[in-house]
């Protein structure tokens, strides 16, 4: 019997379209479901759908599915993250032969990865921990991938993963080997925190545009934007949404505004926090969510605040669409400096620029701005240290300024623009009061500070105390 070329296990909403891409390509595919209670007919009902695809086979017992696979076997999980791994490796770990390796692709934490990495190491089976974006269209079309693994693993693994991958605008795969274990999951949970501001910055724009411009107007807006330097998927996407219509009105205005999340834009700030990295607008992005999803508590407070609201009509488009400019360089800087942070942490030798062009296409936050981060990072460490990156932030301080007051005018919350214009002011203010954070540190814990009129590097205590 001929074996198959590549496995995978989870034919969810990213399991189906993966497999379905891979066979595409020419390759010969074994897929695996669970046949938990009402689930028996997963496999025979994906079969029976896309019986036009000789090339794949299904399994609903794992034995034979192992079987079916040439060695050193490819097994792509895509299943739910979290203990569902652990579950799955356990039930493979007994059936695998040494080198056979396994691939997730699913939205695990980076540490749970490396730890994954060193127990399958162990058992002789090699482990990828693989980011994929792209969502349902990408995994059929062409997602992003982001292998985290060996070199000589990843050699093995990467015809297929750079046939199946999106590519960029010079045809090359938007595949990349990212780095060693855990760095392919980090990178996506980074992309997914850019991708989280990006969003946020959007409906920031919309609650304040909505002040003055119906949902029509907003959206032709975003076209207009989406025809410059300031063009993305999510900018596209955006004002397609606010144009549907259900029954005569807008489907916008019927969604529930509580935004729901499933933790990579968490995860995130708590890598920034862990790695002592600034990265306040993911945070901001991640708590905005947070505060949308207390519906019933905003319904109640807003009847018993005292609104002040002028409704002021005077939003500049042209300062409306620098602020924006303004906020997501920040935004993509944060993001980008994160990486850096962590890869000289961790040893991960990643080169931002590779990871910009393999976002370009197939992901979430592809933009015309990732396309101008490869060249940024071929020569640069960061974005700030970037003449033309400055230009375009001192150019546009005033106006961001201003859209933050014209905002506060109109009581639209603006957290993610508030939080890149404070960031920009505090990384250009020489002097921070964090002296009299030292300060009182010293007074009431002895931690001790360094004096600015000496160079010595010394820490010091003083009594403070006048009782
Ligand atoms: P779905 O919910 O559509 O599918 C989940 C799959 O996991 C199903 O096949 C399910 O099997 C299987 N599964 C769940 N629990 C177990 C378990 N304990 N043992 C074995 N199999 C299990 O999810 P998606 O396809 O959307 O996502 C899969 C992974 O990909 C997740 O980690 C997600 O975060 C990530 N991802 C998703 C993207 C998206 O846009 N949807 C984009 C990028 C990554 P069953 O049918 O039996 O329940």
């Amino acid at each position: 019997m001929h074996k198959s070329d590549f496995g995978l296990i989870g034919l969810g909403v990213m399991g189906k379209n993966i497999s379905l891409n891979v066979a595409e390509k020419g390759y010969t595919v074994s897929v695996y479901n669970r046949s938990s209670d009402g689930e028996k007919n997963v496999v025979p009902d994906f079969l029976e759908e896309y019986k036009s695809f000789e090339n794949i086979t299904g399994y609903t017992e794992v034995s034979e599915f192992i079987q079916s696979l040439e060695r050193p076997r490819n097994i792509f999980l895509m299943i739910k993250a979290g203990e569902a791994i652990d579950t799955v490796i356990e039930q493979l770990l007994p059936l695998l032969s040494e080198n056979d390796i396994i691939i997730d692709g699913g939205n695990s934490h980076y540490t749970d990865t490396l730890r994954r990495s060193n127990y399958l190491k162990s058992n002789g089976v090699n482990f990828v921990g693989c980011g994929v974006s792209g969502g349902e269209k990408g995994a059929r079309n062409g997602p992003s991938l982001m292998p985290g693994c060996s070199k000589s693993t990843y050699k093995i693994i990467s015809s297929i993963l750079d046939a199946i991958a999106a590519k960029d605008s010079q045809g090359n795969p938007c595949c990349t080997h990212v780095g060693p274990e855990g760095s392919g999951h980090f990178i996506k949970m980074i992309h997914n925190g850019i991708e989280y501001v990006e969003m946020q910055l959007l409906a920031e724009l919309y609650a304040l545009l909505s002040v003055s411009y119906s949902n029509q107007e907003i959206a032709q807006v975003f076209l207009d934007w989406n025809k410059t330097d300031l063009s993305s998927y999510l900018l596209e996407i955006t004002a397609e949404i606010l144009q549907k219509k259900e029954g005569g009105h807008y489907l916008l205005d019927f969604v529930l505004d509580k935004a729901e999340n499933k933790g990579t834009g968490a995860w995130s700030s708590k890598a920034a926090f862990d790695l002592g990295n600034v990265n306040t607008m993911m945070s901001s992005a991640v708590f905005s969510r947070y505060l949308s999803s207390l519906k019933e508590k905003r319904v109640a407070l807003a009847k018993e605040a005292k609104h002040n609201k002028s409704f002021q009509n005077n939003l500049d488009l042209i300062e409306l669409e620098n602020a924006y400019r303004f906020a997501r360089l920040i935004n993509h800087h944060q993001g980008f400096d994160l990486m850096a942070r962590a890869s000289g942490t961790y040893n991960w030798n990643l080169n931002l620029s590779e990871i910009a062009r393999i976002w370009t296409n197939g992901c979430i936050i592809r933009s015309q701005f990732m396309i101008d981060c490869i060249s940024y990072f071929e020569e640069h460490l960061e974005l700030l240290s970037i003449n033309a990156i400055l230009n375009i932030l001192n150019e546009s301080e005033e106006t961001i300024s201003k859209v933050i007051q014209d905002a506060m005018a109109n009581r639209v919350p603006l957290d993610s623009f508030w939080s890149s214009y404070n960031y920009w002011i505090s990384m250009t203010t020489a002097v921070l009061p964090a002296n009299l954070i030292q300060a009182q540190r010293d007074y009431f814990g002895s931690h001790t500070y360094q004096r600015n009129d000496n160079d010595t590097g010394d820490f010091i205590h003083t009594n403070w105390s006048n009782k």
